[in-house]
């Protein structure tokens, strides 16, 4: 078992789309290990994209990821990391493969609706960075 990181993001949230989010991934075998809804400040933002701080969209990333309320997932199943990237799809909307959850609900190349973590290593530290050890244990 293998666990990843995720997160409905504020366009998802804002156009109603969680139940929807959340059923797909569970049909999907995933397992919701923790789960919080919060609204993100700038400096959480800007911490979890770091990587991307040299980025043109940085800042515009930062503004969206902290314009109204996401949903912060811990999910686990059998090689979890790239299943989520497979049932999330391409990070452009336009690229992505019919019956994704970007395609479905994604607007745009930023505001696309889903994280995942994209290796098992960033995983780990995408998961310290929102959850305590006891939000990830305890279930
Ligand atoms: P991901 O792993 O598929 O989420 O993609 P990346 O790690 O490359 O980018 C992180 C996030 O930045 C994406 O999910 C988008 O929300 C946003 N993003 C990526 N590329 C672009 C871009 O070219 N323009 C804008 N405005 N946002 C982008």
């Amino acid at each position: 078992m293998e666990k990843t990181f995720s997160i409905i993001k504020p366009d998802a949230v804002k156009n109603g789309n969680i139940g929807k989010i959340l059923a797909i991934v569970e049909e999907n075998g995933f397992r919701i290990v923790a789960m919080r809804m919060t609204k993100l400040s700038k400096s959480q933002a800007e911490g979890f994209y770091a990587v991307h701080s040299e980025r043109p969209f940085f800042n515009s990333l930062v503004t969206f990821m902290t314009e109204g309320p996401v949903v912060l997932l811990a999910l686990e199943r059998e090689d979890a990391v790239k299943k989520l990237r497979e049932v999330m799809g391409a990070t452009n909307p336009a690229n992505a493969a019919d019956g994704t959850i970007r395609k479905l609900f994604a607007e745009s190349i930023e505001r696309n609706s889903m994280h995942g973590s994209d290796a098992p290593e960033t995983a780990a530290e995408e998961l310290k960075y929102f959850f305590t050890g006891v939000d990830l244990n305890q279930l």
